[in-house]
């Protein structure tokens, strides 16, 4: 079966784009946790953090910076905001293609859930 998140990058299914380069896909969440819920990804298929190389550190911290970018766009900086990635099924981890959750617009409790 193909990966969902593969298969999103390749727009065989659709989603709404908030951000995509060579490397990166950002999209919104079909099920948001909060007022804004971005899900940022590698275009290439990357299964877990488990297979995560110091190759990938480049692609890591854009990652990052790019949730940052895009959380400030929302009007997030000041308020707050999360970034989550999960892994394994204590975490819930249901789409094996690596992804940071960007989740903002509400106050989120600590610990989570
Ligand atoms: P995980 O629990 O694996 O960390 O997060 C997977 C996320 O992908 C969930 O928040 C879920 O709502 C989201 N998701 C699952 N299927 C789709 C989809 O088809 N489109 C979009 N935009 N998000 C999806
Ligand atoms: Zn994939």
């Amino acid at each position: 079966m193909p990966c969902l998140f593969c298969e999103i990058v390749a727009g065989r299914i659709p989603a709404r784009v908030a951000y995509q380069d060579d490397t990166v896909l950002a999209f919104h969440d079909i099920n948001p946790q909060g007022p804004v819920h971005v899900l940022v990804i590698p275009k290439r298929h990357i299964t877990s953090l488990t297979d995560l190389t110091p190759q990938d550190d480049v692609l890591v911290g854009s990652l990052v910076r790019r949730a940052r970018d895009l959380a400030q766009a929302e009007g997030l900086e000041d308020r707050g905001f999360r970034l989550v990635f999960n892994h394994g099924p204590d975490a819930g981890y249901s789409v094996y293609h690596v992804h940071l959750h960007l989740v903002g617009g509400r106050k989120l409790g600590w610990p989570p859930g």
